[in-house]
């Protein structure tokens, strides 16, 4: 049994006796707080700093689902059920003309113990070689599920060329019980204010809440079409659609996020949603969002292409 799962079930007898309204508090809440900040991003800011640097754009978007696994739906929506949600964990690779992009590394077997996740070990072997053949690698926060195919890579010193990880992202490592390998002790962390274009129509965009380091990745296709991917600001598509997060239990907890702009950036998800229905939003862990983005042609699965 996961270490969390154990503590929600001690936390739920603790309840049984306490009463209701305690329950409500801790896992029954998922509603933005009362006085929600304000997350500030122009979206026309993001799309004309994609079209900053000159050069082709990406043809595709491949995605590896590295491990499978389940959590109660609301673990990851306050107030939703407690029958099991579908998760993945994943990495993406952006195809440009001339080279890639590895975003998200998930992370290997012996790395993580609270997710009783069912591995792939091809599709990680496979996400292994593109990050080894990748010109640049980004994560979307610091976490290990995201960041563990770096922190725990058998040949580390071969991807600090591509390495894009930022300072937020390497100071906040050590209290998520991680560290950079010491092969990558002399790596210099990239710095940008609120967002830097990476690639022709690839754009890193700050989002610090569910950790310091978070940051969205936006990236612009050759044929137009447009992805977000935002990390675990909301690991389900159900957190974009209801603008609604994860009950204080998982979030300040267990998580020890920044509740307040984590419920700000979701409450400009969903607008962004609402407003731009065709900008495909990817969510951190969603497998049956992740399958419907493949469907509809906005990712590719697996890792196909190389250089
Ligand atoms: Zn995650």
């Amino acid at each position: 049994m996961p270490r969390w799962l154990r503590i929600t079930l001690i936390i739920l007898v603790l309840l049984l006796v306490t009463g209701g309204g305690a329950y409500y508090w801790l896992i029954g809440d998922g509603n933005p707080p009362g006085t929600l900040q304000a997350y500030r991003l122009d979206l026309e800011a993001v799309r004309a700093k994609a079209e900053e640097l000159p050069g082709g754009k990406a043809s595709a978007i491949e995605v590896e689902t590295i491990a499978r696994f389940s959590f109660p739906a609301v673990a990851a929506v306050g107030g939703d059920g407690w029958e099991g949600k579908p998760l993945g964990v994943f990495s993406y690779q952006i195809v440009l003309p001339t080279d890639t992009i590895v975003v998200d590394t998930a992370f290997p077997a012996d790395l993580v113990t609270g997710i009783d996740a069912d591995i792939d070990a091809a599709a990680y072997a496979r996400m292994d070689q593109a990050m080894a053949d990748a010109t640049q690698i980004v994560v979307t926060h610091e976490h290990a599920d995201h960041i563990g195919g770096i922190v725990a890579n058998d040949d580390p010193a071969r991807l600090q060329k591509a390495l894009r990880l930022t300072s937020e992202q390497v100071a906040s490592l050590p209290s998520y019980g991680l560290a950079l390998p010491t092969a990558l002790s002399d790596y210099m962390p990239l710095d940008y204010a609120d967002m830097i274009a990476l690639a022709p129509g690839v754009v890193l965009v700050r989002a610090p809440g569910h950790t310091p380091g978070s940051q969205l990745v936006y990236v612009k296709r050759e044929d137009g079409r447009e992805l977000l991917f935002i990390g675990d600001i909301g690991w389900t598509e159900r957190n974009i659609e209801t603008g609604k997060g994860r009950p204080r239990l998982v979030s300040q907890f267990i998580l020890n996020e920044d509740r307040d702009a984590v419920f700000a950036e979701l409450a400009w998800l969903k607008a962004l949603h609402e407003a731009e229905p065709d900008l495909a939003i990817v969510p951190g862990h969603d497998l049956e969002a992740v399958d419907a983005l493949v469907a509809s042609g906005a990712l590719r699965a697996g890792f196909t292409s190389q250089f």
